[in-house]
């Protein structure tokens, strides 16, 4: 069969009456309603920054008029971390105002569409961790199981940089057009890969000459047809991000002049760039782009306890500071509140052990592995933040509260991070119940949605009763914990918890 003969039999699977559905597809990075192509963060920051200026009838009255726009703006900007939600209302972080200043420079459109880049970077839309990166290494996966390596990717995506005002026609004779189109049909990909020039050139022609007649009726006019919600400027844009994401990813930054080197060298090498007129900015805001770094490559979310910082941030925050740090939400952009952090992680660290005398809080509900910490002599535990710090813009309120901080034994730890879905759900929806009530007391009440989201846990990959992690699970459903079976002492104090937390729940 050739390939053009094989695009039509795809082709034939779809349905051409509704090319909006299958254009749908076609957007790589789901940033959500009104935030579709990278330049539009700056539209949306100042539509934000707006609302975050309304009185609070004003911020009614606007919602009510259009709340979906509203609120993918509010969503979108919270999960850049340029704004922090305080007393319900939208608040420009440092990294918010960092970006204020950047609206007023005078930059290349190119310039500006690497800076937006790194702005966002770090942020978690779609309820992911860094986002960008995560669903880069997503498509990368896809093109790479079709027989794709790196630099056939690369060469396809550099294509585009550089086809200047590219036209319609231009463009759906791209090798990326067929590679996005068909990134989760790798028996069609490497088809088309294998194929030699002359096939290759059949099937493009059909597809201009198609597009052209106004048909859109296979599968990559349609995405384009009148009505569908898609341009080339979005699919260029997703070109673009794929590539950086992938080329800063890949080289392994160790420290922030690393990461900072990586992007001189990608700038100059591929892409129009000013080189000197970027980093001069990124270097005056040297901190806020420090944050992002540490979001992006090191793991924030697990300090350790480091006396330096404690003594630092013991001179300067007051206590006051530190008591409000705990009720307001923090502002996660600024290298102060990693100082604050330090301290904050260290005082929970130390509680969330002497509340259950320095064991795990799994134990009794799963097998539980213990050893002697050479430092302190006690029982090594390391420390879980049930609401992990990028979901904190999800809350008006902190969520560092000693609420959020649960103690676990290095095997509950791994498992809760490393198991598979279902064996992570039983284990993290024991523990959100025997904090719930405290964490609710605190103003974190997350929704189910979101807990899934935050553990990046697939409802489907899990057994029919297991979707609710407030929600205990049946007795006679109800497997062991992680393998092997437990003993019978475990099995009873399981019953007994489960009941206190049915008790607890009747309160
Ligand atoms: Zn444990
Ligand atoms: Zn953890």
């Amino acid at each position: 069969m050739s390939l053009l003969d094989l695009y039509l039999e795809k082709s034939g699977e779809i349905n051409p009456q509704n090319a909006s559905f299958a254009a749908k597809d076609m957007y790589l990075f789901d940033f959500t309603t009104n935030f579709r192509t990278l330049h539009s963060v700056e539209e949306g920051f100042r539509t934000f920054k707006k609302i975050g200026e309304m009185t609070e009838e004003e911020r009614q009255a606007y919602m009510e008029e259009s709340p979906e726009k509203a609120k993918s703006f509010v969503n979108n900007m919270i999960r850049t971390k340029l704004f922090v939600p305080r007393g319900g209302k939208p608040v420009l972080t440092v990294k918010g105002e960092v970006f204020e200043k950047f609206l007023g420079e005078r930059l290349s459109p190119d310039d500006r569409w690497f800076i937006d880049f790194l702005f966002v970077a770090d942020s978690y839309f779609s309820l992911k961790t860094n986002y960008i990166f995560s669903r880069t290494r997503e498509v990368f996966d896809a093109w790479e199981k079709a027989g794709y390596t790196v630099g056939q990717i690369y060469n396809a995506l550099i294509y585009l940089f550089n086809v200047h005002d590219v036209s319609m026609e231009e463009f759906l004779r791209t090798e990326y057009i067929i590679m996005i189109t068909f990134r989760d049909f790798p028996e069609f990909l490497r088809a088309y890969r294998d194929s030699n020039e002359f096939e290759k050139n059949a099937l493009h022609e059909y597809i201009v000459d198609n597009y052209s007649k106004g048909r859109y009726n296979c599968i990559v006019t349609s995405k384009f047809a009148p009505g569908a919600l898609i341009d080339c400027e979005t699919v260029l844009d997703d070109a673009k991000i794929l590539f950086f994401a992938h080329y800063i990813d890949g080289s392994n930054p160790i420290s922030l002049e690393d990461m900072l080197d990586t992007f001189e060298e990608a700038y100059t090498r591929f892409y129009r760039i000013n080189a000197k007129r970027v980093m001069n900015f990124i270097m005056m805001y040297e901190d806020v782009f420090r944050m992002t770094y540490l979001n992006l490559f090191s793991d924030t979310r697990e300090f350790k306890l480091d006396d330096k910082i404690i003594a630092a941030a013991k001179e300067k925050f007051e206590e006051d500071d530190l008591e409000k740090a705990l009720i307001e939400p923090l502002d996660y952009t600024t290298t102060e509140t990693l100082e604050l952090l330090g301290k904050i992680n260290s005082m929970f660290s130390v509680a969330a052990k002497e509340a259950t005398g320095y064991k795990c809080e799994l134990d009794g509900v799963n097998r539980c592995r213990y050893f002697t910490d050479k430092d302190t002599g006690m029982p090594y535990l390391e420390v879980h933040q049930i609401i992990p710090r990028d979901y904190a813009g999800e809350f008006d309120v902190s969520i560092e509260r000693a609420s959020n901080y649960a103690a676990l034994c290095p095997h509950c730890h791994r498992l809760i991070h490393e198991a598979t879905d279902s064996e992570r759900f039983r284990a993290l929806s024991e523990l959100y119940r025997l904090r719930k009530d405290r964490l609710d007391a605190d103003g974190i009440v997350p929704t189910n949605e979101l807990l899934f989201a935050v553990y990046g846990i697939e409802q489907q990959k899990l057994q029919p009763g297991e979707n609710d992690f407030a929600k205990p699970l049946l007795e006679a459903a109800q497997p062991k914990l992680a393998a092997g079976k437990g003993t019978g002492k475990q099995t009873a104090s399981k019953t007994k918890k489960a009941a206190t937390v049915k008790k607890a729940k009747k309160r």
